[in-house]
C-alpha cells in the first residue's frame, strides 16, 4: 500500500477541480461492470483542463495516478486503489462530426459514438455499438467485435504523454493489434480520437448494429455482471471452447463463476470478491493448460493492490 495523501495535498487537489468532480474513498464497485472493487482513495471525473492540472500536481507530489474509462474490462482489487483514480468520462465526452470524420472525447461511450455515426449515415462502426466501453478504453484495448476493430477506423489519437504534454499520434504509430496498443506500455492517457467512416444508409447501419446486439444477447450472459470475455483468444483457438472442453462450465470460486451460458465469460453471480475472480482465473488457466496444453491469458486488466 502506498502512503495516503495528507490534508494539505487533498486541499490543494480540491482547489484544482469542480467540487462535483472529486470524491474520497469511492467504491470502485460502482465504476466497474463486474460490480467489484474496493475504494479509490481519491476519485476524479475531470474535464480536460482539470485533467492537465491534476496530472502535473500528482507528478510534482509523487502521487500515483490510475486511469479508468467505463470500467468494463477491469478487475479492481478488494483493497482498492491508493492515490488518485481518474475516470475519463462524461466531462470529456464531446462528439463532433465533420464530413466522414468523427472526433470524440475519450470519455464518450463507444455506443454513443456509433449512434452518432448511424444518425449521420456513416458506416463502419456498427461492430462497436454494443461494446460497453469508452472511446479511450477502446483505443487502449483496440476493442473489436464481429470482424471489426477500432484500428480499422481510427486515424488519430490525442494523448497526454508521460511528460504532461498533449500530443496527437497517427493511429499507424499506435501499435494497434489484437487487444493491444502502445499506450498499455507507455502509460500515455488518451484524451480524444478521430475516426474516418464511409458513406452508408442510416437504416442499414441501424439494422447491422441491431443484428450484432441481438447476437450478443443470444450468446452472452448479460444478466450477470462481468467484464466481457475474460481471456484473450489464443492463436488458433477460442478461449471459451478450451474452458468448456476442460470441464469448467459453471466452475465456481466464492461468488465468481465460469458462465454456464458462455464459458469465455467469468460472471459475478453472488457478491464475488476480486480475490474470488482472481483465484478462478488462475484455476482456469492451470486446468486449461493441463487438459489441452494451451496457455490462456487474461484480457481483463487488474488494477489496485492484489
Ligand atoms: C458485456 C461485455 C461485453 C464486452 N464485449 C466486448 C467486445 O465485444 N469487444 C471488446 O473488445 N471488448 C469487449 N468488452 C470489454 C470492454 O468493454 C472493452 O475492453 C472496452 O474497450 C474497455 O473500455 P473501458 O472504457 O470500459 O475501459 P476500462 O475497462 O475502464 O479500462 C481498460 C484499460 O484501459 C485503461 N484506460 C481506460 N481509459 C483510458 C484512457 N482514456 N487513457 C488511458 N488509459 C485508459 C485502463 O487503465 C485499463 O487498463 C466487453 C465487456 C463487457 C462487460
Amino acid at each position: 500500500m502506498n502512503r495516503r495523501l495528507d490534508e494539505t495535498e487533498l486541499r490543494e487537489l480540491r482547489g484544482l477541480v469542480d467540487e462535483d468532480h472529486i470524491c474520497l474513498d469511492e467504491p470502485m464497485s460502482r465504476h466497474t461492470t463486474f460490480r467489484i472493487g474496493g475504494p479509490a482513495e481519491v476519485f476524479l471525473t475531470p474535464d480536460l483542463q482539470e485533467l492537465e492540472s491534476v496530472l502535473s500536481f500528482c507528478k510534482a507530489h509523487d502521487i500515483p495516478v490510475t486511469i479508468v474509462g467505463n470500467g468494463s474490462n477491469l478487475l479492481v482489487s478488494d483493497a482498492g486503489i491508493s492515490g488518485v483514480v481518474i475516470k475519463i468520462g462524461k466531462h470529456m465526452a464531446q462528439i463532433e462530426v465533420s464530413g466522414h470524420e468523427i472526433t470524440a472525447g475519450a470519455g464518450a461511450m463507444l455506443s454513443a459514438v456509433a449512434k452518432t455515426a448511424e444518425r449521420n449515415s456513416l458506416a463502419g462502426m456498427e461492430f462497436a455499438s454494443g461494446i460497453p466501453g469508452s472511446l479511450g478504453g477502446g483505443c487502449i484495448m483496440n476493442a473489436g467485435a464481429y470482424g471489426g476493430e477500432l484500428k480499422d477506423i481510427l486515424t488519430e489519437i490525442t494523448v497526454i504523454s508521460k511528460d504532461g504534454t498533449l500530443e496527437t499520434v497517427d493511429a499507424k504509430d499506435a501499435d494497434l493489434s489484437y487487444r493491444h496498443s502502445r499506450f498499455m506500455e507507455s502509460g500515455e492517457i488518451v484524451v480524444s480520437a478521430k475516426m474516418v467512416l464511409e458513406d452508408g444508409v442510416e437504416e442499414e447501419i441501424k439494422a447491422k448494429s441491431a443484428d450484432f446486439n441481438q447476437r450478443r444477447r443470444d450468446k452472452q450472459p448479460l444478466n450477470f455482471p462481468s467484464a466481457g470475455s475474460t481471456f484473450k483468444r489464443p492463436e488458433g483457438y477460442f478461449a471459451g471452447k478450451l474452458i468448456q472442453d476442460s470441464g469448467l462450465r459453471g466452475y465456481r470460486v466464492g461468488g465468481a463463476q465460469v458462465s454456464e451460458k458462455h464459458c469465455g465469460f467469468v460472471v459475478n453471480v453472488d457478491n464475488a470478491t476480486a480475490a474470488d475472480v482472481r483465484q478462478l482465473i488462475s484455476d482456469v488457466q492451470e486446468k486449461v493448460k493441463s487438459e489441452t496444453g494451451v496457455e490462456i491469458h487474461p484480457e481483463v486488466r487488474f488494477l489496485g493492490d492484489f
